[in-house]
């Protein structure tokens, strides 16, 4: 075309207004983005899903018909107040924002409450946080860790939960992950849950008269004998699996050196929470004795609990559950924090937890060069209907189902059918466990 034709032709679009207006929407496509979407509606979904489960969903409608997201508010222990906080006061304020504008959504509804990085609002933040990631995704047409920067690896590495009564029976069951096709293998001991190895059983030992009689943990008595195991299990599945603990806080100060030091033989891929985060300047000084890889933070919700920790590098992965820190936006800026320092992520599961939660943390693990390793978490089929497009973990891998968004959707009316009754057992309470004096050790 040459400069006469497309003087002529520029004529012709401006003299004739239907080419025009279409020319107008075109340009302003290329530069204004899509058109306005708002949130329209909200609601919260609460399901046991089966009777297991205490979840809370958020699902955020938007104005644009049958794009809807959801997101994960996972709280076992507060869920009532998660409920409340959801109905009450988030989503008033949400309807009729721009369901565009996550950041600023996130750091608006965090100084909503003045008061900021509490538990409860974490979660109220990380469900509105996923359910927009996820809306955001399934209108570009694609998952959100394509919006994250696309796929760094191929799956998303977990480690599997074993554990044994006695030496024998870890064993055993270390052997059997591994035919399973695990790499990692978390070996937890003895009876009594986290803590198991150290505890005296109920009404052993010398007590209080009239004080606590059940099991009663000791510092020493895990010290002991936790190494012990270590050293068992590693000669006799040898060097190739890579084996994790969890102390879950239960120790004080000098005995959590001590037993990252006699750890030290069996090249543990970590040792995780051996402190409690009211403790964490300890890391110091496990820094300076041994090289056992630290794993830091599953109770952690504020970011400056871990911000000294990574920045110093005290520790060598962070153990944050997405949804108690603020999602995505959140959980994708501390592996962009961990990322200069060589800290790696390894986001919380757990049994109680969710398939939103976890696909929420599968995103971001496959678009970060920070990623360590994923907790595990799977669920019984009933959970896979309800959820469709649930992630699923095969020898070893956590999978997406690559649709847009998330990637997965929840059926409503077969949540229904699980209610989650309101007056749980003490509240909903996590159980503590108690020294012989009947003190209560940190969780
Ligand atoms: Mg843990």
């Amino acid at each position: 075309m040459n400069a006469l034709d497309r003087r002529q032709l520029g004529k012709a679009l401006f003299a004739a207004p239907a080419l025009t207006a279409v020319a107008d929407q075109l340009v302003a496509q290329k530069t204004n983005g899509l058109p306005p979407l708002t949130i329209r509606d909200a609601k919260v979904i609460k399901t046991s899903a089966g009777g297991r489960y205490r979840w809370v969903f958020l699902k955020l409608i938007t104005s644009e018909a049958g794009l809807y997201g959801i997101g994960s508010a996972n709280n076992a222990y507060q869920t009532e107040a998660v409920v409340a906080a959801l109905e009450k006061h988030l989503i008033p304020w949400l309807i009729g924002k721009d369901a565009n504008r996550i950041e600023d959504l996130w750091n608006s509804a965090n100084y909503r409450t003045y008061w900021r990085y509490g538990p409860v609002n974490n979660n109220v933040l990380s469900a509105m946080d996923m359910a927009l990631w996820d809306i955001k995704g399934k209108r570009a047409g694609m998952p959100v860790y394509e919006m994250l920067g696309g796929k760094v690896r191929d799956a998303v590495p977990c480690y599997d939960h074993q554990g044994g009564r006695d030496r024998e029976e870890a064993v055993a069951n270390v052997q059997k992950s591994m035919a399973a096709g695990w790499r990692h293998i978390r070996v937890q001991y003895g009876t009594g849950g986290y803590g198991g190895g150290g505890f005296i059983p109920a009404g052993q030992g010398e007590r209080p008269e009239g004080g606590y009689g059940g099991q009663a943990f000791d510092e020493d008595l895990y010290l002991s004998t936790i190494p012990g195991v270590f050293e068992f299990v590693r000669s006799k599945v040898g060097p190739e699996p890579k084996l994790l603990h969890d102390v879950h806080s239960h120790l004080s100060g000098v005995n959590a050196v001590e037993l990252s030091r006699r750890l030290n033989p069996y090249q543990l891929f970590f040792l995780e929470d051996v402190l409690a985060p009211e403790q964490i300047d300890w890391y110091r000084n496990i820094r300076k004795v041994c090289a056992t890889p630290q794993a830091v933070g599953e109770v952690f919700s504020h970011p400056y609990e871990t911000l000294p920790l990574v920045v110093e590098r005290l520790i060598d992965f962070t153990r944050c559950r997405v949804a108690a820190i603020g999602g995505i936006t959140a959980a994708k800026k501390l592996a962009n924090l961990c990322e200069p320092f060589g800290v790696k992520t390894a986001f919380q599961e757990g049994g109680e937890n969710d398939p939103v939660n976890q696909m929420a943390a599968y995103h971001v693990d496959i678009s970060s060069p920070a990623f360590g390793i994923q907790e595990e978490n799977h669920f019984p089929p009933l959970v896979h209907e309800m959820l469709p497009g649930c992630g699923e973990i095969r020898r070893g891998y956590l999978y997406g189902s690559g649709k847009p968004g998330l990637g997965l959707d929840i059926d409503e009316s077969l949540a229904a059918k699980y209610p989650l009754d309101g007056t749980l057992p003490g509240g909903g309470a996590y159980t503590t466990d108690r020294t012989i004096d009947g003190a209560v050790v940190r969780p």
